[in-house]
């Protein structure tokens, strides 16, 4: 997953706006974050947090 993202983010134009441009809350980290319930995650926190919220495991 990390190493995915990685790579991504070294072979594509870096985005300022718009989808990606978002940074996870939790984490800091730059990638897709999840915003759909006003959380600001990136998948991987969101995964972390979504039990503790009452969200089934997010697959
Ligand atoms: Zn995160």
């Amino acid at each position: 997953m990390g190493k995915y993202i990685f790579g991504k983010i070294r072979s594509g134009k870096p985005r300022r706006y718009g989808k990606g441009s978002r940074a996870c809350i939790r984490c800091g980290q730059y990638g897709p974050v999840i915003q759909k319930y006003g959380l600001m995650l990136c998948r991987q926190c969101f995964r972390e947090v979504a039990p503790q919220l009452g969200f089934k495991k997010y697959n």
